[in-house]
């Protein structure tokens, strides 16, 4: 097999935010650093973030509350986020020409709402400080020896490094190149990897209102959560109904809990579609519409309540004939339909895959990083960065901040230590 040639420092494997990162930032401390990337151009998944607007960080300045977010496994990255958190990623990109506003909930943008400003930043980063990219280069195997990595395995040849850095990201999204290589790698390597499931996803509802409801979007609903009865969290947001059930931001946040709540049984969703209403005031209010429309049929008395997509799909769930005349409707008949504006029920049937998740629970143990250097605890010259190790965060920029600081770490660890 021929080797390819360059005697380099540092290997990076993975184009993504966390492997450009630390290829730049090792090569900015004077390594000669290698970026191996299996796909013809560097960053596919980051260019589709944010749907094209790269939602690039949050700006939670705390570094208690910014660690919370990530649930249990958030502890690891107060290191990492101490290092190079929040203030330092938005100084980073500034200084290299990147614009950037703050959106509700904290999200910070590139001014020009265009994830390619942010890959070109990334880019001219990496050029700047020579970095030897190579594109179309997928890595095959890792051949070890002992404690150490000695090669890089590749179709057509073999690079060798003195470190190695791990950024083949996760399983989510797999079109864009991150196919859980990685894990493989590691797993050979002798890492554990948790449990990996799809996380920030759409959710399959067992009911069929999909044709009914596609492509609907309400902006604000509170989401209950249920199992045996009993209720287990809620939410507010915005919510999309979909041909297979539900997304948007709402249901990508509480996929990972529904997850965890499925594998012990059944789950179902109670939608409240006037949450800002208590039962009584939204009473009233109906009573109010059906005031105005009291001389109308049912079925065109809801025009002020609800979205007109909505209306057929309420009417059929009421159990009230769409024709009746609205001052038949009883008291109780309109408690009832209070009561289902309230509380619309949908069974879950389960999470989409891996295919449309945001991206991966589970990952590399993190018993077996060294959160102050990234390094690997089992293998002399291996360190990781980005979604392959096992934290992930909710929306809103917090999973590539993750990837910038545990990055930026790993690339400068890869430089510094001996
Ligand atoms: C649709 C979508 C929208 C998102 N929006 C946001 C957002 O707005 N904000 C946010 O914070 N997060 C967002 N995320 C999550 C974010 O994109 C990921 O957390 C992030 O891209 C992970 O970066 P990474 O560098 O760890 O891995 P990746 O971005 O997955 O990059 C890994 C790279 O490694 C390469 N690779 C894999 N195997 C090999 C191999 N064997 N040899 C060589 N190269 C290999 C892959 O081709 C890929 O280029 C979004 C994700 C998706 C799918």
């Amino acid at each position: 097999m021929e080797k390819i040639k360059g005697n380099f420092d540092v290997a990076v494997i993975g184009g993504g935010p966390s492997g450009m990162m630390a290829a730049g930032r090792a090569a900015e401390l004077g390594k000669k650093v290698v970026l191996l990337e299996k796909n013809e151009s560097l960053g596919k998944k980051l260019l589709l973030t944010g749907k094209g607007r790269c939602n690039l960080t949050n700006a939670e300045f705390n570094l208690r509350k910014l660690v919370e977010n990530y649930g249990k496994n958030g502890d690891f990255l107060y290191h990492p986020f101490s290092v190079f958190g929040v203030k330092e990623v938005i100084d980073f990109f500034e200084k290299m020409g990147l614009r950037t506003k703050i959106e509700r909930g904290n999200r910070v943008f590139p001014k020009s709402d265009n994830s390619q400003d942010v890959l070109d930043v990334l880019k001219k980063y990496l050029v700047k400080n020579s970095v030897s990219i190579m594109y179309n280069s997928e890595i095959k195997s890792i051949g070890k020896e002992g404690r150490k990595i000695k090669k890089l395995i590749l179709k057509n040849g073999e690079i060798e490094a003195e470190k190695y850095i791990l950024c083949t990201g996760g399983k989510a999204f797999p079109g864009t190149g991150s196919t859980g290589d990685g894990f493989k790698f590691a797993k050979d390597l002798s890492h554990n990897i948790t449990d990996l499931s799809p996380a920030l996803v759409p959710i399959r509802i067992k009911e069929d209102f999909g044709k009914e409801l596609q492509g609907l979007t309400l902006k604000n609903i509170g989401i209950s959560v249920f199992q045996n009865r009993k209720k287990q969290f809620s939410e507010f947001g915005e919510c999309l109904f979909a041909h297979f059930g539900l997304s948007g931001p709402i249901i990508l946040e509480i996929s990972k809990k529904v997850g965890g709540l499925l594998k012990q049984g059944e789950v179902e969703l109670f939608l409240d579609l006037k949450p800002a209403l208590d039962f009584e005031i939204l009473d009233k209010r109906v009573q109010r519409d059906f005031q105005k429309y009291q001389k109308k049929l049912f079925k065109n008395s809801l025009d002020d309540l609800l979205p007109q997509k909505m209306i057929p799909f309420i009417i059929k769930m009421s159990g009230l004939e769409p024709d009746r005349k609205v001052d038949s409707i009883t008291k109780e008949e309109r408690h009832n339909l209070v009561r289902l504006l309230k509380g619309v029920k949908m069974t879950v049937a389960g999470l989409l895959g891996f295919e449309e998740a945001i991206v991966t629970s589970g990952g590399v143990s993190l018993k077996e990083i060294d959160s102050k250097t990234m390094k690997s605890n089992l293998i002399d010259n291996l360190f990781f960065a980005g979604e392959i190790i096992d934290v992930d965060g909710p929306t809103g920029g917090y999973n590539l901040q993750m990837c910038w600081s545990t990055g930026r770490l790993a690339g400068e660890s890869a430089a510094k230590l001996s």
